[in-house]
């Protein structure tokens, strides 16, 4: 998937649909605790075209999921969030107990132009993850045009994000157009030097985006527990590290591929660890990038967060996508922080800067850093990887093509 394909796509404010009843696809899979939402960056990422459509005077019926529910299961239920972005809006939001049905009908005519309908959990329905058409037919019946605004699942082909749009005139709103935008420029043609971050814990996940980005990147630095399956590659100790043992000859391969397209792959040149992993284990910082046999890795050591800001303070384009330690407890973090603020520095510069994935954005908040203090956030982890590895993504291949 590229940007040919993305320019062919319609755009919402290209699009007749003034005072028309629209199905918008959003992406509300937020943290809610005890019915409060925790954290509603994806929900305030789709007010752009939510204000759009109701200047225009559209009646708007959102479409989400939230979490893995197993049938219906109320701790799942999006009613706390139609309250939520009824404050955000500032325009009337209705709720509908069901997505289809007598009742979703009902609630969906009586709103106005100008208002919104929340439905309930798309994965209260089976048929949801089975792009089931009768189900896809039945979302489309609340409206007469579609708008694909929810990035962090066009990776997934079910019936709300695929199948639906073969019902509907549809087109991608704001918030998708500026994550493809921001990807696409950073893969197509990027300022260089290009430098790419990757770390977090699973190999298996992120080994596509390594190779697609040895085609592309100057530099690609590996942090997290990534590092010590590379560093076991490399026939280096890494104590009792996290290491995919199945993977290592995966990271032979990466690392053999950087070589060869002369792509500088840097690991951690130190560790901070720890013999278990608690809050208050007393920690040592390795002097080399050998980690000694009873010995955990945690985080990346001080010098390779020199290096690392370093190679980020050269570059023009930096893309980062997984924290560099365990950044959830406080006592790991400091690799992970050190990088955020590195980052914002260099938006500050110039420099474009892109992150992905959630706990990458949870990285950025434990930080103090907000969003806008880099060039762009990534609603979708999964989605923008699958987007840099090539792959085609359901939730757009499905759409129209002009
Ligand atoms: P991922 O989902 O692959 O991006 O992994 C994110 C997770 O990686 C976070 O929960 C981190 O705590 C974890 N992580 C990062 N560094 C390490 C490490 N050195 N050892 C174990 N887990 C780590």
């Amino acid at each position: 998937m590229s940007g040919k394909t993305i320019l062919k796509l319609a755009k919402v404010q290209d699009s007749s649909i003034k005072g028309r009843n629209i199905v918008m696809r959003v992406d509300y899979n937020v943290p809610i605790d005890k019915g409060i939402i925790v954290d509603d960056t994806r929900i305030k990422a789709s007010l752009k075209t939510l204000k759009y459509l109701l200047d225009l005077k559209c009646k708007v019926t959102l479409i989400s999921h939230l979490g893995r529910p197993k049938g219906h299961e109320p701790k799942y239920s999006l009613r706390p969030v139609a309250a939520h972005l009824q404050e955000l809006v500032g325009a009337k939001v209705y709720f509908a107990s069901d997505c289809i049905g007598e009742e979703s009908k009902r609630v969906v005519e009586q709103a106005k132009e100008g208002e919104i309908v929340l439905l309930e959990n798309l994965r209260f329905h089976s048929e949801e993850k089975k792009n089931d058409a009768d189900f896809a037919k039945q979302l489309s019946e609340h409206g007469d045009f579609f708008i694909q605004e929810a990035f962090g699942t066009l990776h997934r082909a079910h019936a709300s994000t695929a199948g639906i749009s073969k019902y509907l005139d549809n087109a991608i709103g704001y918030l998708v157009q500026k994550e493809l935008e921001y990807l696409d420029r950073s893969m197509i043609n990027p300022a260089r030097p290009f430098v790419a971050i990757i770390g977090g814990a699973k190999v298996s996940d992120k080994i596509d985006v390594l190779y697609s980005l040895i085609d592309k990147a100057d530099t690609i630095i590996i942090g997290g527990a990534m590092a010590y399956t590379f560093l076991a590659a490399q026939y280096s100790n890494v104590g009792k590290s996290l290491v995919e043992k199945e993977k290592i000859e995966d990271a032979k391969k990466i690392i053999l591929k950087a070589f060869k397209n002369d792509v500088e792959l840097l690991l951690p040149a130190d560790h901070t660890v720890v013999k278990e992993i608690k809050f208050d284990s007393p920690k040592e910082v390795t002097q080399s990038m050998a980690i000694g046999d009873n010995w955990i890795g945690v985080d990346i050591g001080p010098r390779s967060e020199m290096l690392f800001t370093e190679k980020i303070k050269m570059a023009k384009t930096v893309f980062w996508n997984g924290p560099l330690g365990i950044f959830e407890m406080d006592a790991f973090a400091h690799g992970s922080l050190v990088i955020a603020q590195a980052m914002a520095a260099a938006t500050k510069t110039g420099t474009v800067t892109i992150l992905g994935g959630g706990d990458t954005l949870g990285v950025i908040k434990k930080a103090g850093i907000s969003p806008d203090q880099l060039s762009h956030c990534s609603t979708g982890g999964g989605a923008s990887l699958e987007f840099i590895e090539g792959k085609n993504l359901p939730g757009l291949v499905s759409l129209s093509q002009n």
